[in-house]
Parts: structure tokens; sequence; C-alpha cells
């Protein structure tokens, strides 16, 4: 599936698209074609690589900083907590494919730990095991460093773009 990165109207990235849902805004007239995968040997449509929406997007000012008053924060979802501890168990330091990853709460929920960039952290299965219900204190288990929210999310969802193997050379010019 032909992935198409798409860029809000301050040229800002936004996210990624699947080529049908690139087609769909630009037929729809709300994205035009910034870059293009090179065309097929056998065929002759040109399929975009990156596509600029034509109105400002909700999220716009996010990169920028624009918007102090009311500043949209990125989800702390599994993937983005995955790709922030480099995917890599922040306890014992395990990574790899055989390692399996986990999301642990580092206070626990029944605690009245938050679903929060602070306190969620990737886990191997085996610490997650070993810390069971506890907190830090009581599991004498510690984090360094601290988590936190990523401080530059351009960069981070740039990187993310990348590590997922989902960038082309044609989209460089646009992450930061
Ligand atoms: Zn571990």
């Amino acid at each position: 599936m032909t992935k198409v990165l798409v860029l809000s109207s301050s040229q800002e990235p936004l996210n990624i698209c699947d080529w049908r849902r690139a087609l769909s805004l630009i037929t729809a007239g709300k994205a035009t074609v910034l870059e293009s995968y090179e065309a097929k040997a056998h065929g002759s449509d040109q399929r975009a690589a990156v596509i600029m929406l034509k109105r400002p997007h909700p999220l716009a000012g996010l990169y920028a900083g624009l918007d102090k008053r009311q500043p949209p924060r990125l989800a702390p979802s599994r993937r983005n907590i995955l790709h922030r501890d480099g995917y890599a168990c922040r306890y014992c330091k395990a990574h790899g494919p055989a390692v399996t990853l986990t999301l642990d709460h580092v206070t626990p929920r029944c605690q009245g730990g938050k679903n929060s960039w602070e306190n969620l952290v990737t886990a191997c299965s085996r610490c997650n095991n070993k810390k069971g219900g506890r907190n830090l204190e009581e599991s004498g288990m510690s984090l360094t460093p601290v988590p936190h929210y990523p401080t530059n999310v351009a960069a981070f969802r740039a990187s993310m773009f990348r590590k997922l193997g989902m960038s082309h050379p044609s989209w460089e010019k646009y992450l930061p």
C-alpha cells in the first residue's frame, strides 16, 4: 500500500494516509499534490507522495507552537509511547523481536495512575509481571530518565514516520 504524507496548509507534517484516501482528498478538491512517486514502468498513473490540505487543519499550529492558548496534544497511544521509549523496556532495556513489549502504568491505575505520557512506559512482559500492581517505591524498580511528553512534536512525528519505514526520499524536505 503506497503511503502518502499529509501536510497542513502551512506545510507542517500531520499524518500519513494511504493513496486511496489521498486520491479522495485530491478529487474532492481538499488537497493538492506537492510530490509524486515515479510512475511505474507498466502504469501511467503517477501517485501522490506528498499532499497539502487546502484549508487550515485543526491541528495546524501544533508544530509551530502557534496556538499556545489551547495546544492540542499528542495522545499517549501505545504506538507513541513505544516510539518515545525506543521500542525497548524502560526498566531493563530489553528490546528486539524476541521481547514482548507492553505498556506499564508507573503508578498503577488502582492507585490513581493515569493514562498519561508521564505515567505510561514501555515495559517487557517480564518486568511488567515483576512490578505487578505496585508503584516504583513498592516494587523497588527505577526509571531513568523519567518519562515525559515529547519536547519536539514535529521531530517526534518525523522520526516515527521514518522508523515505521513509511518515509520516502520525496518526503524528506517536509520533515524536520
Ligand atoms: Zn524489562
